[in-house]
């Protein structure tokens, strides 16, 4: 085994880029008016937080909430409301993660895979928790990933210190070098090998090209990881 450890970005790394921006966020808007029209029988988180953004007429509501959602904004309230149905739609099974097979057979076959995303922990297990499978089922792989970092636990993602913190998390402190961090982006990887981590570039389809690919060390599938 080359690396002691693995540590694996999600989006444009182990999953295609648009899964959050083309699934996800689609999945909410589509489900929006019909949570508020029948908000009475919602659950109780649900209605909580339905009523966190006092507006009481409902197709007010429902355009207050989509309107947030059109304009990115990172309201606290929706943001737990959008965790809350995606939870619902995975695990209902309407909603399953796209992450690339010879991925999931990295993840299964090498000993010590962490994930460093920075969609929140509960979110990472969520999509984890529920992959497509290669028969069209949802899987879970969470027991074959021995932990998870994300921006509160471990800090922005283009901060070398970030990723001294994740060496001391996993015992790797003095063994950076047993440590490779694939990503899509270059600014975390850059960022990685500040402290000595050894880097790879995901070139995947949907990725956005990276100009100076050539100071990389590249991969496009992770047969040999
Ligand atoms: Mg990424």
């Amino acid at each position: 085994m080359e690396f002691a450890a693995l540590v694996l970005d999600i989006e444009g790394t182990v999953c295609p880029i648009s899964f959050v921006k083309e699934t996800l966020f689609p999945y909410f808007v589509a489900k929006v008016p019909s949570i508020v029209q029948s908000s009475e029988t919602q659950s109780d988180t649900i209605k909580d937080l339905l009523s966190q953004f006092n507006i009481t007429d409902k197709d007010a509501l429902s355009a207050h909430i989509l309107g947030l959602v059109a304009a990115d904004k990172k309201d606290p309230i929706l943001k737990q409301l959008q965790g809350y149905v995606w939870a619902e739609g995975y695990s209902s099974g309407e909603i399953k993660a796209p992450v690339y097979p010879d991925a999931i057979d990295m993840i299964k076959r090498h000993p010590n895979v962490y994930i460093y995303s920075s969609g929140s922990v509960n979110a990472q297990k969520l999509l984890f928790g529920h992959v497509a499978g290669s028969d069209g089922s949802s899987i879970d792989i969470n027991p074959e990933i021995k932990g998870y970092f994300d921006i509160n636990t471990s800090g922005a993602k283009i901060d070398a210190s970030s990723y001294s913190s994740i060496l001391k998390d996993i015992g790797m402190a003095d063994h950076p070098e047993q440590v490779l961090f694939l990503s899509d982006n270059p600014r975390e990887l850059d960022a990685a090998k500040q402290v000595g981590i050894v880097t790879g570039l995901a070139i995947r389809p949907g990725n956005a090209p990276v100009p100076n690919e050539s100071d990389y060390v590249t991969y496009t599938d992770y047969a040999k990881l």
